[in-house]
């Protein structure tokens, strides 16, 4: 049988990319069909009244191992938050309780502020040097190898205070798994805890979508196809919503798991849920606060858990003379814009007082599937399916860009492996 293509991918997201990009590299010029208008799938910046509106608050985490084989960091002009936070103070609405927590790591001047902040107990700090040093020992692939808990019971085993974890785990991890009761594996958090303290956690100077598009950018223009959902599946032969039919040598669906499940006629696997978030932006006409730290709320009923002034970090994120506040708020299943606007803009009174009236609101992305559920009952997927059909995504992993770009490569070098 005669094919369109050698590859066919379903999906133009950081996995489906990535795959594209190492299939080119080996001669290989697969075709990518993106149901969206742009590339990227979860990885999308919109500029709004001049400034870039990531859709969620998302950051990339430099000491990924597949980001550093993947992207040119130089030309995303990687701009860095100070690694660690600062954390508001329980119980009071007093402007400026913050308790700044460094990683001493990085800046090593930090270490007695760190240490001596009531964030947690001497013990505390002493164990995360321990932890520090227990994750870098192992090879990154036997992190995932290990048995896994939850990661609140892992810290509580590891013999972390309750303070601790209320104060620092619970509100900085809890943002990071996009759930607050801690039950992702602890094997993902030991491997986002290695890659916090090792390396920094940055945007790029243009926002997070200039990411896909300089994998874009390796591609010839018309590997790629937009505003092209694919409907079915059979064999090797795709029909896409428009009944067009193009079929393939090697079919890659680079999709989330129920588009693949839909298209495969496989059942979802039973791991997958889905942690949601809400992020707002505000623009502001001075910073609230110019010390490039994530600014972390312990208090999870509120209406803000995590606060980032991301253009004191990447200025190149808001006009000339103007900040871009971003604001997370995790675990609404549905969202009622303007009463939860006003909530935010009534607690952040009370966080920075009168200065927050001149802020003006400019917009929300509600993300009901942010990250696939990664529990210690959650097992990788297969990415061969048969003869000539995988499927790589985050979902077929780990939650993470890390996760995409990985498996995106892996598929890719079977599919090499195979032609060469
Ligand atoms: C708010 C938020 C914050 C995050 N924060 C971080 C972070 O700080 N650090 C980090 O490492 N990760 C973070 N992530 C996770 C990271 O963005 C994802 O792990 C990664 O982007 C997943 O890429 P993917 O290619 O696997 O899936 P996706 O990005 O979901 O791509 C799938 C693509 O398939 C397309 N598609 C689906 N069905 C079809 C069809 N039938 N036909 C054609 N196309 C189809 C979709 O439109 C989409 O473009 C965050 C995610 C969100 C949403």
């Amino acid at each position: 049988m005669t094919t369109d293509y050698p590859v066919i991918i379903v999906g133009a997201g950081m996995a489906g990319l990535t795959c594209a990009v190492y299939l080119k590299q080996a001669g290989i010029d697969a075709l990518l069909l993106e149901a969206d208008d742009a590339a990227g799938g979860r990885v999308r910046t919109d500029v709004v009244d001049g400034f870039r509106l990531d859709r969620g608050f998302q950051i990339l985490l430099t000491a990924y191992p597949e980001a550093r084989r993947l992207l040119n960091y130089t030309a995303l002009d990687l701009k860095g938050f100070r690694s660690g936070a600062l954390i508001r103070q329980p119980d009071t609405d007093k402007p400026n309780a913050w308790i700044s927590m460094v990683n001493p790591f990085q800046e090593p001047t930090s270490v007695f502020q760190t240490l001596v902040s009531p964030v947690g107990t001497m013990g505390d700090k002493l164990r995360i040097i321990e932890l520090l040093r227990k994750t870098q020992e192992l090879p990154l692939d036997d992190l995932f190898h290990q048995t896994p808990t939850t990661t609140l019971a892992f810290l509580r085993a590891n013999g972390f205070s309750e303070q601790i974890i209320d104060r620092f785990f619970r509100p900085f991890f809890g943002g990071v798994f996009l759930e607050d009761a801690l039950n992702t594996s602890s094997n993902f958090f030991e491997f986002c805890f290695r890659m916090f303290f090792t390396g920094g956690a940055a945007v790029p100077a243009q926002g997070i979508g200039a990411i896909p598009t300089q994998l874009t950018g390796r591609l010839s223009p018309d590997q790629l196809r937009l505003n092209s959902p694919v409907d079915r599946l059979e064999g090797r032969t795709l029909t896409l919503g428009n009944g067009q039919t193009l079929s393939a040598d090697h079919v890659i669906l680079a999709v989330d798991a129920a588009q693949a499940a839909r298209l495969t006629g496989h059942a979802i696997p039973s791991q997958q849920a889905f942690t949601h978030t809400t992020c707002s932006y505000f623009a502001a006409p001075v910073s609230p606060d110019n010390k490039q730290l994530l600014m972390l709320n312990p208090h999870r009923a509120s209406a803000v858990h995590n606060l980032a002034v991301v253009s004191d970090v990447a200025p190149g994120y808001a006009p000339a003379r103007q900040s871009l506040i971003s604001v997370s708020t995790q675990g609404l299943e549905t969202v009622n814009e303007e009463a939860l606007t006003e909530r935010i803009f009534r607690e952040l009174t009370t966080w920075f007082g009168e200065e927050v009236s001149q802020w003006r609101y400019l917009r929300a992305y509600h993300i009901p599937q942010a990250l696939p559920a990664y529990t210690p009952y959650s097992v990788h997927q297969p990415l061969q399916l048969g003869n000539n059909l995988y499927q790589c995504g985050d979902w077929t992993a780990y939650p993470s860009l890390n996760a995409a770009m990985q498996t995106g490569r892996q598929v890719a070098e079977l599919i090499i492996h195979k032609e060469g």
